[in-house]
């Protein structure tokens, strides 16, 4: 029998969320546990998105963690640069090093419901686990739209999350694919040095001023002398936003006046009136997530630029035809065509009690408990689950109340005494996604008239959270034991003493040594 590692606790992923739940994981007194990271370093979404222009349109200082504020933010709205950087920063600030293991992609992970652990096949390795964090992200998976024809195409093509660095597009006739958050930074950022650049759009986006500057000397050194300062500012934007939501979900009709500022935008920089109608939507703001940018429509506005008002419905060679019928040729292709989300890709690779799947399981749609856990998949939870994301505010305070919901658990878990696992109950789950969607039925998101990747293949809202994030805190402060099912290993089955006896804190990262 071979000898293998057993942890407490594996978590996979070390963007914001996984590094989040390893941070939470050691205040909580829980140092037996490892990260897993298919890369080669921490950041995520923020590692792979590197493309010209890439930044957040939530302002730093509310997208950081508030266990790890940063006085020295630069600007406004942090670049992707600075706050990969501050992922590294957290890393070591908070001695994470030693559990992630890079290069340790997850290929399959599976319930063995006798000895109540989940084996974990990975690129460098298997480990058993009592329970598993999975923080893989919803924006880590590209994807690409099945176009008649691309193989065809014989020049560069690649997804915004894939960039090429190597690829000098100096001169080059470009297509930009798309108009989501990627593709409006991309587009600034690249025109002035192309050739030629044609954007496919599908459907136009709404997309408000950005107010975006550099936060001086002065300002960084009061908050590096006064912490409590950048704790202000911090709740100043929590607060704001927390104001705003009630538009998104209840009363999406006064966000008419916001469509008023979003018109406005694009008319200061667009004067062609064919244009500006072009890329005018016809759909209520907030229902796709609402841009920031000041440099995108002055960057349509310039010649050489060409948007073309239909998404890429065929390639022949290096002619691009769009949906409307206009072709364009092209050098290069850039797909910002977004990511895998409601179809989490994760989810073929985790098997749960009875050897289902949870692609399985979701097959008609995402749900689980309080956005953590699945039935069926017992100790097994997920950080950014079904409906959590956010349509205003900033999801590391979504992922924030998430690690308390994982701290919860555990304590709960040590609680019961002895080998124990959790399932949640098949009728707490429908109840909490009844509720959710019920409220989802008022949501822009639902009513305002356009399609977008928060519904899944079959209309339905799995990805927003349909209120505030204080609501969501406080759904998510405590595990409700009545939601779960206590499972215990069957009679008589005999479990190594020191293979996580779900008695709480181990001693490191070292291997158990536990014999399969
Ligand atoms: P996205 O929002 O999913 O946008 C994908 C775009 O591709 C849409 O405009 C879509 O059109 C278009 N598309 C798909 N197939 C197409 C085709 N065949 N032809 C033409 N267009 C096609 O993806 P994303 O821009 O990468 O953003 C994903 C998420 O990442 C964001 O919503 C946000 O949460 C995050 N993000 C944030 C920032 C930021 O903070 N600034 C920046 C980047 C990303 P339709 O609209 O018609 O579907």
């Amino acid at each position: 029998m071979a000898e293998h590692e057993h942890v407490r606790v594996a978590v996979i992923g070390a963007g914001f969320g996984g590094l989040g739940a390893a941070v939470r994981l050691r205040r909580e007194g829980v140092t037996d546990f490892v990260v897993l990271e298919r890369a080669g370093s921490v950041g995520g979404t923020w590692r792979d998105n590197s493309y010209p222009g890439c930044a957040c349109d939530v302002p730093s200082h509310l997208y950081s963690f508030s266990f790890a504020p940063n006085p020295d933010w630069p600007r406004t709205f942090s670049g992707q640069r600075h706050i990969r950087a501050y992922l590294e920063h957290v890393t070591d600030a908070f001695g994470l090093r030693p559990h992630i293991r890079f290069g340790a992609e997850v290929k399959r992970m599976t319930w063995d419901d006798e000895r109540l652990w989940w084996e974990i096949e990975t690129g460098g390795g298997r480990l058993t686990a009592d329970v598993v964090v999975s923080a893989a992200g919803p924006l880590s998976e590209p994807r690409i739209p099945d176009v008649p024809g691309l193989d065809s195409f014989p020049g560069k093509v690649f997804h915004s999350a894939r960039w090429d660095h190597d690829c000098d597009l100096t001169g080059k006739r470009v297509a930009v694919i798309g108009t989501g958050a990627s593709a409006i930074q991309i587009v600034p950022a690249i025109q002035p040095r192309v050739g030629r650049l044609t954007l496919f759009q599908r459907t136009p986006a709404w997309v408000m001023p950005r107010a975006d500057r550099a936060i001086g000397p002065a300002e960084r050194a009061l908050h590096r002398a006064l912490p409590l300062t950048t704790r202000l500012r911090r709740g100043l934007l929590w607060g704001v936003r927390e104001l705003q939501v009630q538009a998104f979900t209840r009363y999406p009709d006064h966000l008419a006046v916001v469509e008023r500022l979003a018109r406005w935008n694009m008319a200061r920089a667009v004067k062609d009136p064919a244009l500006r109608a072009k890329l005018t939507p016809d759909y209520r703001i907030g229902c796709k997530r609402i841009l920031l940018s000041n440099d995108y429509y002055p960057a349509l506005a310039r010649p050489n630029v060409d948007v073309v008002a239909g998404g890429l419905a065929e390639v022949r060679g290096s002619t691009l035809i769009a949906s409307d019928g206009s072709e364009a040729e092209a050098d290069a292709i850039v797909f910002g065509t977004g990511f895998h989300v409601t179809d989490m890709p994760i989810a073929e690779r985790v098997v749960g009690a009875g050897g289902r799947t949870l692609a399985e399981t979701w097959r008609d749609g995402m749900e689980a408990l309080r956005g953590a856990s699945a039935a069926g998949f017992p100790n097994w939870m997920t950080i950014i689950g079904p409906n959590t994301g956010l349509g205003n505010s900033s999801m590391i305070l979504m992922i924030e109340s998430q690690l308390n919901y994982l701290a919860d658990y555990l304590r709960r878990l040590d609680a019961l005494g002895g080998r124990a696992a959790l399932d949640a109950r098949p009728e707490a789950v429908r109840a909490w996604n009844r509720r959710v969607q019920e409220r989802m039925r008022r949501t822009v998101w639902n009513t305002g008239g356009c399609t977008s990747w928060y519904l899944d293949a079959n209309g339905r809202n799995t990805t927003v959270w349909p209120g505030t994030t204080s609501e969501f805190r406080r759904a998510t402060r405590r595990v409700d034991l009545t939601e779960y099912r206590v499972l215990r290993p069957p009679a008589g089955r005999n479990v190594p003493a020191d293979a996580g006896t779900g008695a709480g804190a181990g001693t490191g990262t070292e291997k158990a040594g536990v014999a399969a």
